[in-house]
């Protein structure tokens, strides 16, 4: 069998993940917007006889070593390494494809041009003619539509009929602009009218932040409103299910210890997490997945923009922020995308000021309990709703802030850059909307959170039930810190969830409820009135729950967003900073609410 080596190479958000998944089976997340392939796949296919490796390198807009990803793909093309190069480019901007494909050429004309969206091309009324468009160029140029997977096998015929020969044309004398005059026809205007009435008002002064405010409060009110239901649903079915597993582990004559720590410890602790976590995740992923592929993020991005030039970094840090809301470890890693080190620096110490999946739930449960009282679901969710909307805002402010901070003390000589593409709105494919979500947001996050709570519920069942004198581990250590805890104006056992919730942040509230119970036991949580009586019975007051939701957005990052932060930075110096940064801050502001309650109340 023949192999082939062929390097995938493109502007950002050309289709080249698209393409890429087409031909490969795998699942590369595809999204609208730019920069978001920040490091190689690679995928195999088998095609007529040939074993076809593709290798999919970063969107760029030229080899110019200007950015990570231009330096990344141009090292690559000159390697060598490969047989063939794809230049995908997008039919709707072809004139800016062009450019990176006669960089490409002037290196090196092992190249198939591969012409993508041509079903949008279509509906735009936008003609190329390829056949004369190739015959310029001198290599095969295909139209194809990747999402489609229309022109595929043409494109592989291609792949593997390819011939290297020596072009007698002179890369270095082509003039874009004639080479889309002489074959390119565009017989309407290339942004439909609704794409620039839309972003007219999307992106305008003073409409774009306050209807991104409202886009903002409708998910989160969707999510906390319909998460109830298969939040109760779950609960119910995991505490039958209960019963039963106790009862088949006394059949099976466990000793209590062991079914103790089965039932008690782990089961309690993972459905927890599941129950708590799984409803929000499968309303908001989708949602937000929808927004992401209609190309809405960018506009976030742009709007939020000349709020983060203010404080002299850019609005990349939006996005990564918004990638935030998921798990701050994909923020993180998607900080890649911002080219300045300055700004990715910046961006990758400030994403857990945005609070994740694993937050949102212990602080919208906060919410509900003392700050919203009122019975009917729909008042109290859209209430909760604008609450959660409003402490959003303020951790965005915050994150400017210190941003801000950052960049004047920090990093003077920094020089920074900002450019982000707005794509055109795309209408998101339903089916790959829900697959994205669920399965590889959704279960990849609930996953690793199950398989850290599995641990952490036999070490919080140890814990609660390994006794100094009569009193067991978990009250022992948290009455050493309760003169700190009461310092800033919550208690020790508070500290001390913080502090053992490092595994995952959705095991605070389980760790809370086991200390207080003293029971050693995590009990049966059905409703959010007896999670307040718990903490209501400790002493818990307005000021408490304030502080409590302060620290739940800013503390330390997780484990797992704390080892991502290290890999990306590759600085032990940085990685110090980002576990004390946010806590910091959170001491600050309790220390601030702790003054005002004192003063005012
Ligand atoms: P990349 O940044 O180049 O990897 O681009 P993606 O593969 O993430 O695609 C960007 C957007 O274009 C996504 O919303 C895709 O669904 C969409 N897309 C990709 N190929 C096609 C196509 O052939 N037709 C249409 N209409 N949309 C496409």
């Amino acid at each position: 069998m023949n192999k082939i080596d062929i390097i995938l190479v493109g502007n950002p958000n050309v289709g080249k993940s698209t393409l890429f998944n087409t031909l490969t089976g795998l699942k590369q997340h595809t999204g609208n917007w730019t920069g978001k392939t920040v490091e190689f796949a690679k995928g195999n296919m088998e095609y007529k006889n040939h074993s076809l490796n593709f290798i999919d390198l970063p969107g760029t807009y030229s080899l110019n070593s200007y950015s990570k990803e231009e330096e990344v793909t141009n090292d690559y093309i000159e390697s060598n390494n490969y047989d063939l190069i794809v230049v995908v480019l997008d039919a709707i901007t072809i004139n800016r494809g062009l450019i990176l494909a006669l960089d490409v050429l002037k290196k090196n004309n092992k190249v198939i041009i591969c012409v993508n969206l041509i079903d949008e091309a279509i509906k735009k009324g936008i003609y190329i003619n390829f056949n004369k468009l190739s015959k310029t160029l001198e290599v095969p140029v295909i139209p194809i539509s990747a999402k489609n997977k229309k022109g595929i096998d043409n494109l592989l015929d291609k792949i593997i009929n390819f011939e290297s020969k020596k072009n007698s044309v002179n890369y270095n004398e082509f003039n874009i602009v004639n080479i889309v005059k002489e074959n390119v026809k565009y017989t309407q205007s290339v942004y439909d009218e609704k794409t620039s009435k839309m972003d007219k008002v999307l992106t305008s002064k003073l409409t774009g932040i306050p209807i991104m405010i409202a886009l903002l409060f409708f998910i989160l009110w969707i999510t906390i409103y319909l998460s109830n239901f298969p939040s109760n649903w779950l609960f119910n079915f995991f505490n039958y299910l209960e019963n039963i597993l106790e009862k088949i582990l006394s059949t099976l004559r466990f000793s209590s210890l062991v079914s103790n720590l089965l039932i008690q410890g782990i089961y309690k602790t993972v459905t927890w997490v599941i129950s708590v976590m799984l409803p929000p995740m499968i309303i908001f992923f989708p949602l937000f997945t929808l927004l992401e592929d209609y190309g809405l993020l960018p506009r976030i991005s742009f709007n939020m923009d000349h709020l983060f030039s203010k404080c002299n970094t850019c609005g990349k840090q939006c996005l990564t922020m918004l990638m935030g809301f998921g798990c701050n470890a994909v923020g993180v890693t998607n900080a890649r995308i911002i080219e300045s080190k300055k700004e990715k620096i910046i961006a990758i110490l400030t994403n857990v000021f945005v609070p994740c999946n694993g937050r949102f739930p212990t602080i919208i449960a906060m919410i509900s309990i003392f700050f919203v009282s009122v019975n009917n679901m729909f008042l109290a969710s859209s209430l909760s709703a604008l609450l959660l909307t409003l402490i959003i805002i303020f951790s965005i402010i915050i994150t400017l802030l210190v941003s801000k901070i950052l960049s004047k003390f920090l990093f003077k000589n920094y020089k920074s850059t900002f450019i982000l593409e707005l794509p055109q709105y795309r209408k998101p494919n339903i089916l790959s909307v829900i697959t994205h979500a669920i399965f590889d947001r959704t279960l990849f996050i609930l996953g690793k959170a199950i398989s850290i709570s599995v641990p952490a519920g036999i070490i919080i069942y140890l814990f609660a039930n390994l006794y100094i004198g009569d009193t067991n581990l978990l009250n022992f250590l948290a009455i050493k810190l309760n003169s700190i805890g009461n310092f800033i104006g919550i208690d020790g056992m508070i500290i001390l969830a913080f502090l053992l919730g490092f595994p995952a942040n959705e095991i605070v509230i389980p760790i809370l409820l086991m200390g207080y119970l003293k029971t050693g036991n995590l009990i049966e949580y059905n409703n959010l009135e007896t999670l307040k009586n718990i903490l209501v019975n400790n002493n818990w007051n307005l000021l408490t729950a304030i502080n409590f939701v302060i620290l739940c957005l800013f503390h330390f990052p997780c484990s797992t967003t704390f080892i991502t932060i290290k890999k990306e930075l590759k600085s032990n110096y940085w990685s110090i900073i980002s576990l004390f940064l946010p806590l910091i801050i959170g001491i600050i502001l309790c220390l601030i609410t702790k003054t005002l309650w004192q003063l005012f109340l």
